[in-house]
């Protein structure tokens, strides 16, 4: 059922402290933890606790959720000092565009020019 812990999932593992990770925001429905192989000086991944498979998957199944990782990315941009001159929300959607974890996430990018269009 859309939104319930998938056994098989890495970050619903995360979620249940099953597997390590460094978190550096957590809410009640929203964890924040820093990307195992960071692509910028920061990135962190931001994931409802709950799971939904991509965005449109949390958008459809539960929007005031979808609403809290975005807040809490901005946050988090904030914590890490990128909000100026800016940063990156990105949603890898389909393994096309490079999702390979099947659990929604943001991608929070800053610290480093970035470029546009991206890769
Ligand atoms: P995607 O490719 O699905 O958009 O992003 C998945 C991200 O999860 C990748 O950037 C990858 O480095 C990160 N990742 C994969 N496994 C782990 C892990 O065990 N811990 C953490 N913190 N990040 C992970
Ligand atoms: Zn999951």
């Amino acid at each position: 059922m859309a939104g319930e812990p998938r056994v098989d999932c890495l970050f619903c593992k995360i979620v249940a402290n099953e597997v390590p990770a460094t978190v550096v925001r957590e809410t009640d429905t929203v964890v924040a933890f820093r990307d195992i192989n960071p692509q910028a000086p920061t990135h962190v991944l931001v994931i409802p606790k709950a799971h939904y498979r991509d965005a449109l998957d949390l958008a459809a199944g539960a929007p005031e959720l979808a609403a809290d990782v975005l807040r809490v990315a901005g946050e988090v941009a904030a914590q890490e000092s990128v909000t100026d001159p800016g940063y990156r929300i990105v949603f890898n959607t389909g393994a096309g565009a490079g999702q390979t974890v099947f659990h929604v996430h943001a991608h929070i990018l800053g610290g480093r020019g970035l470029e546009w269009p991206p890769g």
